[in-house]
């Protein structure tokens, strides 16, 4: 009996030549392959291949085209890249991705480049709103403006006088309100500021101008109504999509909360095209201890773990804190957030999530604002003892120059957004001087020092796209083309570094360095074709490359239409 099968088993492989291959080899055959690609890899067992192989939502094999052709099958579709570039898929450490969504669909002013446009916008999206109905977002610049100087209600109360209106500068740290949105939030001169917040206030009769800064910003934000379940779907759907356009393969969503449930929605009917980290508010970390999740929980499409808290405001909004005052503003350091407040409160929820097991992620701006957060971290290190428990920091916008090692020293994360770089670097001076102007952004010096660089963007405080981040951190040319060396020149980093940080680096920032971050066999098949090789090119071209095709999970979630 077994010679009479063995007999049939040989010939059955002399028939196909093709089957002799799986004589040696096991039955191995591949759902996609990629061939003629240029694979930049980011895994130093080994960093370029010409093809890949992937079964399932893992990549099982990097190799030369003979090798990788070896592994197509009757149903393995086969994807020629045409020599262009592959990279692992861009993993976005830090944005906010309802907001990006919503933004998607809601009034842009980002761009609008006087108060008249700004105006006009609002005026425009208001006429097709039924009444009544709120108009958020925008994330407006007053920078861009001839003056810079701050909005107020009386630019747009006359165009919305239904129409509430909180539209929110890009960083997030202040928001103009009309007349409308102020009466109904019940803001009045009478009102008091709140600790970590300011009410900006016409300096004769004290009326406030709508302009309301950090914590004070909760006054509106109360009163406006939930958008529902229906509205938020839609806004994550449209946030997954365009990520897919753009490569961004995983998202750290640092405004996640409880929106995880819309993203599980979005999962189930099979719509998530991106991976996302959900992270908590770090108030709330006694919510997220008391169900037991430790940092890192969940699947490889969405997890949680991590609490995200503030240290201070921001360098646009003149709240982000300093040792020394502002040049423009002799009279203000910035100010602490609300979350600083009581003395001692930053401390015991740093202590009281760490020993959860969660991990805990604070934005720190200001030179000051980093110090205290380190000597946090470092306060929690020394009393509970060493582990693997990757603090982080979101921004490190300003440091002291002896500030620097101790990102290293510590194992502090520092999360980095290059593009905020090149859009502060127009006016930052104005606000710190040139001397302390030279330890901002200091990708160079922190790369040098040892420390672990994760980038994103902190969408939509700047565009997601991370050709025009990468582009920011090799180039460092500010967004008004006064600093066509590089503003800060000498922290500038090679592309390779700034890949690096927003692939490897950024999976390490949410513990997943093991699973995504390089193309190499056995990680999850998250990848990204491009248009240019961003190693070869004009550093300054970089952001003109285009994505040609986006593969996340091993589905291809995005592909450009071809001319
Ligand atoms: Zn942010």
């Amino acid at each position: 009996m077994k010679k009479v099968y063995l007999f049939i088993l040989v010939s059955l492989l002399l028939m196909s030549t093709n089957s002799i291959t799986h004589a040696d080899k096991p039955p191995l055959t591949a759902d996609l392959i990629i061939i003629n690609a240029n694979i930049h890899t980011m895994d130093a067992a080994r960093p370029a291949a010409q093809a890949l192989a992937i079964i399932g939502n893992r990549i099982v094999a990097v190799d030369s085209n003979g090798e990788i052709k070896k592994l197509g099958g009757a149903n393995t579709r086969v994807v020629d890249a045409n020599g262009q570039l592959i990279l692992p898929g861009f993993n976005d450490a830090h944005v906010h991705f309802m907001s990006g969504g919503f933004q998607l669909s809601s009034v842009d002013l980002r761009d609008a480049n006087t108060p008249q446009e700004f105006a006009e916008r609002i005026r425009d999206f208001a006429a097709k709103l039924p009444k009544g109905r709120w108009i958020t977002g925008g994330d407006w610049d007053h920078e861009r403006w001839p003056d810079a100087k701050l909005p107020t209600k009386e630019l747009i109360d006359q165009y919305t006088p239904n129409t509430p209106v909180f539209v929110n500068r890009l960083d997030g740290h202040m928001a103009l309100a009309n007349s409308l949105a102020l009466k109904l939030a019940g803001v009045t001169r009478e009102t008091k500021d709140p600790d970590g917040g300011v009410i900006v206030r016409d300096p004769k009769t004290r009326e406030p101008t709508g302009i309301l800064k950090d914590a004070a910003q909760s006054f509106v934000w109360k009163v406006i109504p939930e958008p529902s379940f229906e509205e938020k779907l839609a806004a994550a759907r449209a946030a997954s999509n365009h990520a897919a356009s753009l490569g961004v393969t995983s998202v750290q969503d640092m405004s996640a909360g409880a929106d995880v449930g819309i993203y599980q929605t979005l999962l189930n009917h099979g719509e998530l095209k991106t991976r996302i980290y959900a992270v908590w508010p770090l108030p709330s970390w006694d919510h997220l201890a008391r169900t037991g999740v430790r940092a890192h929980f969940g699947s490889p499409m969405l997890r949680t773990g991590g609490l995200k808290g503030f240290a201070d405001g921001s360098l646009g909004s003149t709240t982000a804190l300093f040792f020394d005052p502002y040049l423009d503003a002799p009279n203000t350091y910035g100010i602490p957030s609300g979350e600083m407040f009581p003395a001692g409160a930053m401390l015991e929820r740093v202590h009281g999530a760490d020993r959860a097991g969660l991990q805990v992620i604070i934005h720190a701006i200001g030179d000051k604002a980093n110090d205290l957060i380190l000597s946090t971290y470092e306060q929690v290190e020394r009393q509970d003892g060493d582990r693997d428990r990757r603090f982080r920091i979101e921004h490190a916008q300003h440091l002291r120059l002896q500030d620097i090692p101790r990102f290293a020293r510590d194992k502090v994360i520092a999360s980095m957004q290059p593009y905020h770089a090149i859009d502060d670097g127009r006016w930052a001076e104005k606000r710190i001087g040139h001397e302390r102007a030279k330890t901002t952004y200091a990708f160079r010096s922190l790369l040098d020092s040892g420390a672990t660089l994760a980038f994103g963007t902190d969408w939509t405080v700047a565009p997601l796209n991370p050709m025009l981040s990468i582009c920011a951190a090799v180039t460092r040319r500010t967004l008004d083309g006064k600093n066509p060396n590089g503003w800060i020149p000498e922290q500038k980093i090679s592309v390779e570094e700034a890949v690096r940080a927003y692939t490897v680096g950024s999976a390490y920032a949410e513990f997943q360095e093991n699973e995504k971050g390089t193309i190499s066999p056995g990680k999850l098949a998250d990848l990204v074709i491009l248009s240019g090789d961003i190693f070869k090119i004009d550093p300054n071209e970089i952001e003109k490359v285009k994505v040609v095709m986006t593969i996340m999970d091993g589905r291809v979630v995005y592909e450009a239409r071809r001319e």
